[in-house]
């Protein structure tokens, strides 16, 4: 009899299972699940140019069902396992739950975005894991930029251009930078908008303009 392999989360690392087992695993032996929020694929490190608007929001994503041959997609959030019954529990997206039964569980979920303490880090920062984050965070900087456009007053001025950027993964400690760079192509005088970047706890600050970049 086929066993039941279910894959929950299709992103890099389940959507990389489902495919390989798709490869191994003949047909008749097993039935391969995969349930995620979404029915496409994050490409991350191209969400700083969706973000920048240098690559279209949906360049950056693929449809799981133009990649994957026979796996069958669900999609809902895993909102419940019971290992001792072997079931996962799905809220579907158009409302509802059911009980998935499973042979084989793969977890790959990803992560959440670790909160440091940093005062007014959760009150006020956005996070930057998925393609609504980058489309969010664009709208905002170009926001930001026409605000700081209209205003005569320096310290409002200066606060609407100033971004700080925390993180602590090992990105060259650029990728930042797009969002700014082309929102502010063509536009008035941007020379003073600064970007701080914290990486890891230590703090690295630079601005878009080398003279005005201070650590
Ligand atoms: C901006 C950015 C740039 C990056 N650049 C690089 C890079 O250049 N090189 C590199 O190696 N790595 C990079 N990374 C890291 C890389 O994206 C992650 O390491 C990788 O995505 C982790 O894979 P994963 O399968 O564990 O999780 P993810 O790829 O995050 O996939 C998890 C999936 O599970 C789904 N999911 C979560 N919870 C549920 C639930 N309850 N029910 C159903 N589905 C759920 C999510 O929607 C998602 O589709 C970058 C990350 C970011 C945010």
């Amino acid at each position: 009899m086929a066993w039941n392999v279910v894959i929950a989360g299709g992103g890099f690392g389940g959507l990389a299972a489902a495919r390989e087992l798709e490869k191994v695993m003949p047909k008749q032996s097993a039935r391969l699940m995969l349930v995620n929020e979404q029915n496409y694929a994050t490409y991350a490190p191209f969400l700083p140019e969706a973000a920048a608007g240098t690559l279209e929001p949906r360049h950056v994503v693929t449809p799981l069902r133009d990649i994957l041959k026979r796996t069958y997609l669900r999609l809902g959030e895993v909102v419940g396992h019971d290992p001792e019954a072997k079931t996962v529990e799905l809220a579907a997206k158009g409302g509802g739950k059911e009980t998935i039964p499973y042979d084989q569980l793969l977890l790959s979920l990803g992560s959440v975005s670790r909160v440091l303490p940093i005062p007014g880090l959760t009150e006020h920062a956005m996070g930057f894991k998925s393609l609504a984050d980058a489309i969010v965070l664009r709208n905002r900087v170009v926001e930001n930029l026409e605000l700081a456009n209209a205003t005569d007053d320096r310290r409002r001025r200066e606060e609407l251009l100033t971004f700080v950027f925390i993180g602590d993964h090992s990105q060259d400690g650029t990728w930042p930078r797009p969002p700014l760079s082309p929102a502010s192509r063509g536009k008035p005088d941007w020379t003073r908008t600064s970007v701080s970047l914290s990486v890891g706890g230590a703090k690295v600050v630079y601005g878009t303009s080398p003279s005005r970049a201070r650590a």
